[in-house]
């Protein structure tokens, strides 16, 4: 774990970091960075042996993003967004589909993306309205995707779309989609004012057909995929990216505080200087254990209390 841990440290510091800046500011999709993650071996981690990855679980994945996002959230939220499709299709495909798409998921080269909100549907999954019709063996989907992470430039998306819309939740559905799908296209990049490098667009889909065979699991069950994959692992995923961009925020500050001089003294010198500090620093590494806790817990007993408790405290610590 530590070793798995200074691996993605040193990758972030040495070739994440010096282009963090740039890339945010140039709003450069992350591509080279998640090349790097790949020749190390990090879009196997969550993988299972089975599938050909190492496996490993949360209290493994969210330091790694932590590293990640410390150097550049940006490429964190790719990754994880990219790695939450790869275990989705790791749990729930078929074998035609592990075989075709994991392997060069794994290597970095090929991303994913997953596709759940919609502007009137907001927290509340269950109301989305995408709609998925089967008909001549394909499904043929209408509808539109809002504020999706590497929109445009992912590979495959995980979409979550209604087939039933008489049955509920139990009438929704998970679809993989080629980005070259006929019906799909996408809308211009949203104006962020952070994270800006990681391209959030809307998908709309346009009598847009694909096989059946991209069915993601079973029909009628998107809501267990999504639960298990962007819940299950993508939230952690944003926890971590919390955390990095907290650890930093930190370090930077004590950095300043240090070097910043005011008539011969360097203002942490100052004990209001030192009470903020370290105030940033007992949040910053409260909401660490608590990550590290709620991740050990999932990745041992997914689904109990803990967890819930646990992103419910974190949020307010981390923003
Ligand atoms: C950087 C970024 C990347 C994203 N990437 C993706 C992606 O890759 N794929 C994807 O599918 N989505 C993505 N999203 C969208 C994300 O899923 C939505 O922002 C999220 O679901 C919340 O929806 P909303 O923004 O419409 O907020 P709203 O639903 O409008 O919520 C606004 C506020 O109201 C509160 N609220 C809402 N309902 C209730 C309730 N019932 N009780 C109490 N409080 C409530 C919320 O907690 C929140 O504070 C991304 C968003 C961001 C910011």
């Amino acid at each position: 774990m530590e070793e798995i841990r200074d691996t993605a440290r040193r990758i972030a510091v040495e070739k994440l970091k010096p282009r963090a800046v740039e890339t945010d500011r140039e709003r450069t999709f992350p591509r080279e960075n998640m090349k790097a993650l790949g020749e190390a071996g990090f879009h196997r981690l969550i993988v299972s042996g089975e599938g050909g990855g190492l496996g490993l679980g949360r209290n493994v994945f969210a330091p790694v993003v932590a590293e990640v996002s410390k150097a550049c959230a940006s490429t964190a939220l790719v990754y994880i967004s990219s790695a939450v499709v790869g275990k989705a299709i790791d749990l729930a495909a078929g074998d035609v589909s592990k075989k075709k798409w994991l392997p060069k998921m794994m290597e970095g080269g090929f991303l994913g993306a997953f596709a759940v909100h919609e502007p009137d549907s907001g927290s509340n999954a269950g109301a989305i309205t995408t709609r998925a019709k089967k008909e001549d063996g394909h499904f043929v989907i209408n509808g539109s995707k809002f504020f999706i992470t590497s929109a445009g430039e992912a590979d495959v998306y995980l979409v979550l779309v209604r087939t039933d819309p008489e049955k509920g939740p139990k009438g929704m559905t998970t679809l993989l989609i080629e980005k070259d799908a006929p019906g799909l296209s996408f809308g211009r990049p949203e104006d962020k004012m952070g994270l800006t490098s990681t391209s959030s667009r809307e998908l709309h889909f346009d009598d847009c057909r694909i096989p059946v065979g991209n069915l993601l699991g079973k029909e009628g069950e998107g809501m267990q995929v999504i639960g298990r994959t962007v819940v299950g692992w993508g939230f952690f995923g944003a926890a971590a990216i919390s955390l990095g961009i907290a650890k930093s925020a930190t370090e930077l500050a004590i950095d300043h505080a240090r070097k910043r001089m005011i008539a011969g003294q360097p203002i942490g010198a100052h004990q209001a200087v030192q009470f903020m500090i370290a105030d940033m620093v007992l949040k910053t590494d409260a909401a660490e254990s608590l990550l590290h806790a709620c991740a050990t817990n999932a990745d041992s007993a997914p689904g109990t209390a803990i967890i819930n408790d646990g992103f419910q405290n974190l949020s307010p610590h981390l923003s």
